[in-house]
């Protein structure tokens, strides 16, 4: 599992960062690419990737600026003729998104080849792709925003392969029934499959959120908390805490300061206004800890299995 950030600019796009894009890559656990936001690059950040628009098959929507929707009738467009025909799609957004895209398509003309289907998101809504559970959460910004957090479903341990072969049971196809049920018979004997099997595997857990301002309340500190990864706005960097109130936006120093107590594995802050100078930006990310990153576009992070 790997986050890719595409585009880690906040509101305008600069020379060396563009609008909101983020890849959820799960090639590896379950064949696709999820697309949280879709900044204006996108299609155009893909092709700098080694990313297929053809397993792109879920798009999630933080919310309507146009920062993070103005690449998306592009990219489903573009999409059809890479891959993608009669591919199914399905994108989850807040209320106006999909009147917004038909409106879109209908003036320009543009069909595509494979159905797309629309969910309409609201705070505190669940759901559940292939093995990942998605939870909602609304955030504090200016207009409907939210958090997606991604949670693998956990897995079965390990098979003791000692223990099995002490009960004469050797390796063979029977290891992977065994795996698939909850009891097993051998030589007229019943098993049980827990007591073959090392400690479960957990799922790691994603929090990518939305723009906001920080949020302090404790069921939002409680859903977020044991995660793998958050990714979290950081539109000002320099205890601008204020302004970012003002704007609706975060300043990240204020975000750790609310987080401090939690246990959160690594962050990724992005969304990062551009007119902070170069020199700036390195010197601060210089003086940060291992765990938290300051995004820029193309930065990917591996999220390793917990063991
Ligand atoms: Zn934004
Ligand atoms: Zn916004």
């Amino acid at each position: 599992m790997y986050i890719n950030i595409l585009g880690s600019a906040a509101g305008l796009p600069s020379k060396t960062r563009k609008t909101q894009s983020i890849i959820l890559d799960m090639v590896n656990e379950i064949n696709e690419y999820f697309l949280i936001d879709v900044g204006e690059a996108l299609q155009h950040q893909l092709l700098k990737t080694s990313i297929k628009p053809s397993k792109i098959n879920h798009v999630f929507i933080t919310h309507l600026h146009g920062d993070h929707i103005y690449g998306l009738p592009g990219f489903l467009s573009s999409r059809a003729h890479q891959g993608g025909e009669g591919k199914p799609l399905t994108v989850y957004g807040p209320k106006g998104l999909k009147e917004w895209l038909d409106i879109t398509f209908s003036v320009s003309e543009t069909t595509l080849n494979y159905p797309v289907d629309f969910i309409e998101i609201s705070d505190g809504d669940q759901f559940k792709v292939k093995n990942v559970d998605i939870t909602l959460k609304k955030l504090n910004h200016n207009i409907d925003s939210f958090l997606y957090i991604f949670k693998e479903e956990n897995q079965k341990g390990a098979l003791n392969v000692d223990k099995l072969k002490s009960e004469g049971i050797q390796p063979g196809p029977i290891y992977s029934e065994i795996k698939e049920s909850e009891t097993f018979m051998y030589n007229n004997k019943v098993y049980f499959t827990k007591d073959f099997l090392g400690p479960e595997i957990k799922g790691r857990k994603i929090a990518i959120h939305g723009d906001t301002r920080p949020v302090e309340d404790i069921n939002y500190l409680n859903l977020i908390n044991h995660s793998d990864c958050i990714i979290h706005e950081a539109t000002f960097l320099d205890y601008e805490y204020e302004k970012a109130n003002d704007y609706y936006h975060s300043e990240i120093h204020k975000v750790l300061d609310i987080q401090k107590d939690l246990n959160v594995k690594k962050y990724i802050f992005t969304h990062i206004s551009n007119r902070y100078e170069e020199d700036f930006l390195r010197q601060f990310i210089n003086n940060l800890p291992n765990d938290i990153l300051i995004a820029h576009d193309f930065l990917k992070v591996e999220i390793p299995r917990k063991i």
